[in-house]
């Protein structure tokens, strides 16, 4: 039960109002929270798979559709009105980060897996790939999580995900249980998986097309690629050139500025942020941007 109540810190209030009514009539449990088919509030076998896993919280739990929709609008009213933030969902490969297999690596650069881990922002994960950090992604993190809850959405697997995750969040302080990986969700990204509501969230992606139904969260990241590999698809590497994107100019700075419009803009109503919405005010910058042409 301790690691369970450990979940449920993040949702207290919902979970025991969920609890709590069923207590003064077991009849009424809706089963909210499921963890490996036994209720957690009324103790009942619950048998029928409605609701959504949410292993990557929990190994074993599922949420019923009407606990997922309480949660997410709770969480959001909660960030919202306690610490002013918002949610944002951050993509690991080409977005923070660039990984490649050490085998695939192209000749002119294989003499970077003997300097992995003599650079701050060059590492070997787990024997088999090679990764560089984005420059800025440090500062970007530190001060997205100052205006954003944030999760860390991947098409990898949770092995790949928790080893970048101890080089970009070693403390866990950014992104605590909010991982989620291709072991969750393997075809799509979708934000049903997100325990915020969608106009709260914004998405950061250098690929658009994982995220069918939410484009209007998506803010599309130019794709990061430091090192050259052995594939003619692939488009030029920083390494070829011998630089590496700006610091202070580049994609994660410039999308940082944004994320502080889009915070801004959210949190200018001093009330009514109940009718505020993330995507709105992304189209509103896109438009911006495409008018003004800045
Ligand atoms: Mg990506
Ligand atoms: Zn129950």
């Amino acid at each position: 039960m301790f690691v369970v109540e450990n979940v449920f810190m993040e949702f207290e209030p919902a979970f025991n109002e969920s609890s709590s009514s069923l207590s003064s009539s077991r009849s009424s449990c809706g089963h909210w929270y499921v963890r490996y088919g036994v209720c957690i509030a009324c103790k009942s076998t619950v048998n029928e798979r409605q609701g959504r896993a949410f292993n990557y919280l929990l190994q074993g739990l599922q949420l019923s559709y009407e606990a997922a929709a309480f949660t997410k609008r709770f969480t959001t009213r909660f960030y919202l009105q306690n610490e002013k933030k918002l949610h944002l969902v951050l993509d690991l490969d080409h977005t923070l980060i660039h990984s490649v297999r050490v085998s695939l690596l192209s000749e002119t650069d294989k003499h970077l897996v003997e300097e992995a881990g003599s650079k701050e922002d060059l590492w070997r994960l787990d024997a088999e790939f090679l990764t560089k950090l984005r420059p800025f992604l440090h500062e970007f993190l530190k001060e997205a999580s100052e205006m954003f809850t944030m999760y860390v959405y991947t098409m990898g697997n949770r092995t790949y995900a928790k080893s970048v995750l101890k080089l970009i969040d070693p403390k866990r302080i950014y992104f605590g249980d909010r991982v989620i990986t291709r072991d969750e969700s393997p075809y799509v990204k979708t934000l049903d998986l997100v325990l915020a509501e969608e106009r709260g969230v914004v998405i950061v992606d250098d690929t658009r097309d994982v995220w069918t139904h939410h484009q209007s969260n998506l803010v599309e990241i130019n794709e990061y690629h430091y090192f050259g590999v052995n594939d003619p698809e692939e488009s030029e590497s920083y390494t070829e050139e011998k630089r590496d994107e700006s610091k202070s100019d580049g994609e994660l700075a410039k999308v940082l500025k944004l994320l502080k419009d889009v915070h801004c803009g959210f949190f200018k109503v001093k009330e009514d942020l109940e009718s505020q919405d993330v995507r709105f005010l992304l189209q509103e910058i896109d438009f911006r941007l495409l008018t003004n042409d800045v």
